[in-house]
């Protein structure tokens, strides 16, 4: 199980949903998608809290 949390607090767990695809890479949810969403860009990926609107961005090396 992985969490996130933000600075300002807002915490939410990333589950393992039990399904796999072709490669054996298991699939995660977001617990709480009313807490924290995600963008897929084109060579990166936003996290954006939904309590205090602050927007992560992790790049894709
Ligand atoms: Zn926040």
């Amino acid at each position: 199980m992985m969490s996130f949390e933000c600075e300002c607090g807002n915490k939410t767990i990333l589950f393992a949903t039990g399904d796999r695809d072709e490669h054996g890479r298991e699939f995660v949810e977001i617990e709480d998608d009313e807490r924290l969403t995600f963008t897929i860009g084109e060579d990166s990926v936003l996290f954006r809290c939904s309590f205090c609107g602050y927007t992560y961005r992790l790049q894709q090396i």
